[in-house]
């Protein structure tokens, strides 16, 4: 392994309620790299997002997770976060009687940056522009009745505004649709073109790949890291599914 992996998994071993789920994963993902996270459903790709982000919910039982040079196994989810770390919520939250734009105001003074009223105001207009969304939304309550696609904007906002070093997308089974597809694809790219963001994308949907260079994809199976490649792998998988990696850990 390199040295200079901004992410990197060792041995990483979790389980929830005592039912193992996360075997000995070990992997790692350059600073500036664009990596996917591949896998049948059920193989353990969310659960592994959220055990990098530090969800109490499960307990690692084995090994470790650097982050930017650093040991944050222990780490709180705030902590990480502050640290640079960023996961997209499958679900995203509503909060009835809280503005989208007080959200986003009090995410950014979190991370103890201190911006000017206007200059806010000016970067979320601009950013909720560039993501065609409404800058009306922005003085909307976060999330109460807005559609599959506004909710991912919000996300892309959040990420645009945070502008974490590492972003996980988790866009499993969110069944997005076409709209929410392109937001989520735009965001994507902004979030490489403005804050060369490193990203590891978990998904199914091959599509939302299109506009982005690719470097690494991992593909999981049954909570265990069976294979790597480059994004030729992605066309391959598109093709043949998982059975032969299935298949491989049947075998064990
Ligand atoms: P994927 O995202 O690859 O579809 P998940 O990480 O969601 O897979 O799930 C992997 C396995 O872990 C599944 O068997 C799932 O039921 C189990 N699992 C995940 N989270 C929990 C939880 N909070 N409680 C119980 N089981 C869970
Ligand atoms: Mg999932």
């Amino acid at each position: 392994m390199s040295n200079g992996a901004l992410l990197r998994c060792c041995g990483l071993s979790a389980a929830v309620e005592e039912k193992q789920i996360l075997h000995e994963i070990d992997f790692e993902v350059p600073q500036g790299e664009v990596h996917v996270l591949m896998g049948p459903n059920g193989a353990g790709k969310s659960t592994l997002g959220h055990v990098l982000m530090g969800d109490p919910v499960y307990d690692i039982t084995a090994g470790s997770i650097e982050f930017d040079g650093a040991d944050i196994t222990e780490l709180t989810p705030d902590k990480r976060s502050l640290a640079g770390m960023f996961l997209s919520f499958q679900a995203p939250v509503e909060i009835p009687g809280v503005p989208l734009r007080s959200f986003l105001r009090a995410m950014v003074e979190g991370r103890g940056e201190k911006m000017k009223n206007k200059e806010f105001r000016k970067q979320t207009k601009a950013l909720a522009e560039t993501l065609d969304m409404d800058p009306a939304y922005l003085d909307r309550e976060l999330g109460v009745g807005f559609s599959g696609g506004e909710k991912k904007k919000v996300e892309m906002l959040q990420l645009l505004m945070l502008k974490p070093k590492l972003a996980i997308l988790d866009e499993t089974d969110s069944g997005l649709d076409v709209d929410a597809l392109s937001v989520v694809s735009r965001g994507m790219e902004l979030y490489r073109e403005q804050c060369d963001g490193t990203l590891l994308i978990i998904t199914h949907n091959t599509r939302i790949l299109e506009h982005l260079n690719v470097d690494r994809v991992h593909v999981m199976v049954a909570g265990r890291m069976v294979a790597y490649g480059t994004a030729s792998l992605i066309e391959e998988i598109d093709a043949q599914g998982f059975e032969r990696y299935e298949a491989a850990v049947a075998i064990d």
